[in-house]
């Protein structure tokens, strides 16, 4: 069975490049039925924190993810945080300790330094191996004098192949690599050998991942190896560029999946276009519903250069998903945006919540975030807050005359439609000898606030009148 995973460290706000990574797994592991599991690598405790894993966890639930197997709801394969595993990751240590394919290093990293430059080398140039050849009486020395060791695993001297899917045969020398450390002097796993014990006791299949971890899998695949484990199938994707083609980072704006859901995007226009940040079908489409995107992806499929992030087509698509969504999810999605906004209450009547949704529904082709829905439908609810410059051009001495007389027609309106309040108005535009835009556009901007909005006679007939001849004797 397919066993894929997404391993993120806790250190911050799931950003637009992990959520790929985090979508594609998920979209590997459905398509082939398989199990997805959330693995929390949270061994840099200095960074690491509660908090993040909680904020992961509900990100990637409001894009739509799910897991079979993940610290919030176990599995067969736990620990998943890596920091509840520590007794597993020493036990197999002391299991390569053994076997000789480990030894004990004692070097601080300023003799290391220092032994470099002396040999010629670079300070940074990296470990040589010193230690592996200590003698009993040399480690009994460095104990005595009470040195916390490493362990250091022994790098066999041979060729790596990565046979990655996406990026095909990558050979490495190991020639040159130095031993690695595996576990460090307080005890604490390496993040090379947390994850591969993990993948290895986890049953991972594939590793699917950045492209920025392609240089560490050798590595990987020699400590596989040495614990007779079998290696996974890798697929490394592209890296996430901004607009300006360099990497994304905070310079390109938001780059957390947090913002963008607090900015108002869907879930499912951000589903979807993630999706297609470095994958695509052959026919260049994209707008995928979730299942069709399961049946349809593929690792094949990945490009290997890099996936260009575009904020304005995912506010494009953001606009496309609100066009098409039902009035109803469309209310469920907004509401946590009017609450904020101080516009309605925790809990809404039946007719309350009728009445916000068709006054969504009559902006809906106007709204591009949900963070707008409040300007938007904000005077269906409450007194509109009036624009200084709608007011001044329209709410004069002449807009207030026009508007007096009017009212005498509306109040006297009893049948209350889009139909019947559009003849009256347009009949006392012609019996008055006004053009329509000096009567509308003030009627317009007494009861919104503002010169833009639904249609004028939508809009007042689901005001209601009461609302309507009350904001119109605010004005006259
Ligand atoms: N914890 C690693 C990261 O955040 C993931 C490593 C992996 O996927 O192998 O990049």
């Amino acid at each position: 069975m397919v066993r894929v995973r997404f391993a993120p460290s806790p250190t911050g706000y799931l950003h637009i490049g992990n959520a790929r990574t985090a979508l594609f797994n998920y979209l590997f592991a459905r398509k082939n039925k398989g199990h997805f599991i959330l693995r929390i690598e949270d061994t840099d405790t200095e960074r690491s924190k509660k908090e993040y894993e909680i904020a992961l966890i509900e990100d990637l639930k409001w894009m739509g993810l799910d897991w079979d197997e993940g610290p919030d709801i176990g599995g067969g394969f736990g620990p998943y945080r890596q920091m509840e595993r520590l007794k597993i990751y020493r036990d197999v240590a002391e299991k390569l300790l053994k076997e000789g394919k480990a030894y004990r290093c004692y070097c601080s990293r300023e003799e290391i330094e220092e032994r470099n430059i002396k040999a010629g080398k670079n300070a940074s140039a990296g470990y040589d191996n010193r230690c592996r050849t200590l003698t009993e009486k040399e480690r009994g020395k460095y104990e005595t004098e009470g040195r916390r060791p490493v362990l250091r695993f022994v790098v066999p001297e041979k060729d790596i192949t990565v046979n990655d899917i996406i990026r095909g045969k990558v050979v490495f020398e190991s020639k040159h690599l130095p031993d690695f450390v595996i576990m460090k002097s307080d005890g604490l796993p390496t993040f090379h050998f947390a994850v591969v014990v993990d993948d290895y006791l986890m049953k991972i299949t594939h590793v699917i991942r950045g492209e920025d971890h392609l240089s560490n899998t050798p590595k990987h695949i020699l400590l596989f190896e040495a614990l007779d484990a079998p290696i996974p199938q890798f697929a490394h994707m592209s890296m996430t560029l901004g607009p300006d083609k360099t990497r994304l980072s905070k310079r390109h704006g938001a780059t957390s999946v947090r913002a963008y859901r607090e900015e108002g995007y869907l879930p499912d226009a951000f589903f979807n276009y993630i999706s297609l940040l470095g994958w695509g079908t052959t026919e260049s489409q994209d707008i995928f519903a979730k299942e069709e995107l399961i049946e349809k992806f593929s690792l094949e499929r990945c490009q290997k250069s890099s996936a260009v992030f575009d904020p304005e087509k995912l506010l494009w698509m953001n606009g496309y998903y609100i066009r098409k969504v039902s009035a109803e999810r469309l209310l469920t999605l907004s509401l946590p945006f009017l609450k904020d906004a101080g516009l309605i209450k925790d809990t809404l009547s039946e007719e309350e919540k009728k009445y916000i949704e068709k006054s969504i529904l009559l902006e809906q082709e106007k709204i591009k975030l949900l963070k707008d829905v409040p300007y938007h439908i904000g005077f269906f609810i409450k007194d509109p807050v009036y624009e200084e410059d709608a007011v001044n051009k329209y709410l004069g001495e002449e807009g207030k005359k026009v508007l007096s007389e009017l009212f005498v027609v509306l109040e006297r309106c009893d049948y209350w439609t889009v139909s019947s309040l559009e003849e009256k108005v347009r009949k006392f535009c012609e019996e008055n000898n006004y053009k329509p835009s000096v009567v509308f556009h003030p009627l317009r901007v007494a009861m919104s606030g503002k010169t833009k909005g639904p249609g004028l006679f939508e809009m007042l007939e689901h005001l209601g009148k009461e609302k309507v001849i009350s904001r119109l004797r605010r004005w006259i």
